[in-house]
């Protein structure tokens, strides 16, 4: 609803404060009757009485023009503003206001037609008053025509469309070809703190997020320092049990080590703890059944690692079986047993297709099983962050992929395209599994095209109490808008 400008009317001052509610305004003479395209003057005038020191129009409730005011004894007060009016229905209101109170004009109502733009034809009669669409002007017949083009004397032109815009949610983040979720496992078994002194700072110095298993039961102080350390510098933190105790053997209990663990866990990381790991990636219907039961645990690596390998679906996926590719040095147990490089190789296949591979090591350059030596290590880590930097993949934690895409496939996207070209984009959270997987803060990118070069997108909240979402320039036809659905209907808007 772009409201074009208003003009306060000016007055000199005379004399002080007021001392009851301003006399109502009455609004000018309006159509009762026009269309959504046309730009109205909107007029009122205080003729004589208690001055206001400001004025609102309203438009349904919705104010759509504000003026200051000045006071002048008993004078007179005027103003307008230039507005298009809402489909449908429009009720107007002057409402004027001082120390004392406001006070509200009678409703004045318009009701504002949106007719089908159609292109002109030759062989069309046209009444007075219909409107066309030449590319995308759009132009009224002043009286009855036909077989007269625009710009013909007869068409009146109205207004120029601006861009069209089209959204929809990426399947990934930022718009990322692929995701991918780097995990080591077994942290707090001391043979594994490689992933403490190489794995987490060759992370970081690339900017890149790490997920963690920890075996809660088996921690020293210095492993849960490293816990805390790492859950605040945004990397995942994920329960790998208790005591690592064979999940299909007679000493598993899920009460120990799954929600002991996870109860553990949880004191010593500042965020809930989502994601779980069976040790040997093993389990029983049983445990699995106890694991959904966890609050807080939205999803788990895969059991049954032999059907499980390979790259997730980005649209099936799901989130209690994630399949994994798991490290050895030579590449045996790997879907990609034979390349030159597994861990090339299983990134380059989930960025062939579009979908999300999570890699399982155990230490970086110490004595654990199979760990990754420190120089290997390096070199995948500077591969991943050069697809980062293209744009090609998404490298975050198990849970923070979980929640997007099944956010993406759950909660409804609708676009409603207006006649000025923004166009709202609202989200239907009612669904259970989007109620389950979006977070407050879970966002979604929105990729925006428009039908021609624009000089930007702005993007706003239909809540002007949130914070603005960030737009990302992709060309001059095609912005990102990282969204929070729970943040409501945002509109987007050509430059
Ligand atoms: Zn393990």
């Amino acid at each position: 609803m772009a409201k074009l400008t208003y003009l306060a009317g000016l007055m000199t001052i005379l004399c002080g404060t007021a001392v009851a509610a301003p006399n109502p305004a009455q609004l000018d003479v309006l159509p009762t009757k026009t269309s959504v395209y046309e730009t109205h003057t909107v007029s009122w005038n205080m003729w004589w009485g208690e001055n206001a020191q400001q004025w609102r129009l309203l438009n349904n409730g919705e104010e759509i023009c504000f003026g200051e005011l000045v006071v002048n004894g008993n004078s007179k007060q005027s103003a307008s503003c230039q507005t298009q009016f809402l489909p449908g229905e429009n009720q107007l209101q002057v409402s004027l206001c001082n120390d004392d109170g406001c006070t509200n004009s009678a409703t004045h109502k318009v009701i504002a037609e949106e007719p089908e733009l159609l292109a002109w034809q030759a062989e069309i009669a046209y009444p007075a008053g219909s409107f066309i669409l030449v590319g995308k002007k759009i132009y009224q017949a002043q009286w009855w025509t036909k077989n007269e083009q625009p710009p013909a004397k007869v068409w009146a032109f109205v207004t120029e469309q601006g861009a069209a815009l089209s959204a929809q949610v990426a399947t990934w983040k930022d718009n990322a070809q692929a995701a991918y979720t780097i995990q080591h496992d077994d942290l707090c078994a001391y043979i594994t703190d490689g992933i403490i002194h190489n794995g987490i700072p060759e992370l970081e110095a690339r900017g890149l997020q790490g997920s963690v298993g920890v075996i809660a039961g088996n921690c020293a102080d210095y492993h849960w320092q490293a816990v805390e350390k790492f859950a605040a510098a945004g990397h995942e933190i994920f329960n790998h049990s208790w005591m690592h105790v064979s999940p299909v053997g007679d000493t598993w209990s899920d009460a120990v080590e799954i929600s002991q663990a996870q109860q553990k866990i949880e004191q010593h990381a500042p965020a809930a703890i989502e994601f779980y790991a069976f040790p040997e990636d093993q389990a029983t219907q049983g445990s699995i059944a106890a694991l959904k039961a966890e609050p807080n645990l939205i999803g788990m690596r895969s059991v049954n690692y032999w059907q499980a390998r390979g790259v997730n679906d980005a649209n099936t996926f799901d989130p209690y079986f994630i399949k994994n590719d798991l490290f050895t040095n030579s590449g045996i147990w790997s879907v990609y047993e034979g390349s030159d490089d597994i861990l090339r190789a299983y990134v380059d296949d989930a960025v062939a297709k579009g979908g999300w591979a999570l890699r399982t090591f155990h230490g970086v350059e110490d004595t654990s099983w199979e760990m990754v030596p420190l120089t290997r290590y390096q070199g995948h880590l500077d591969y991943v962050k050069a697809l980062v930097d293209k744009g090609k993949l998404w490298v975050a934690g198990a849970s923070d992929i979980i929640r997007y895409g099944m956010s993406r496939r759950s909660c409804a996207t609708q676009t409603d395209a207006q006649y000025n070209g923004n166009l709202v984009v609202s989200f239907d959270l009612s669904d259970a599994q989007c109620q389950k997987y979006l977070a407050d803060e879970t966002e979604l990118t929105l990729v925006v095209n428009t039908d021609q070069d624009v000089s930007g997108l702005s993007a706003s909240y239909l809540n002007a109490a949130q914070e603005q979402p960030k737009v990302t320039v992709v060309s001059a036809t095609q912005y990102l808008v990282n969204v929070k659905p729970h943040a409501g209907s945002v509109v987007l808007m050509a430059k």
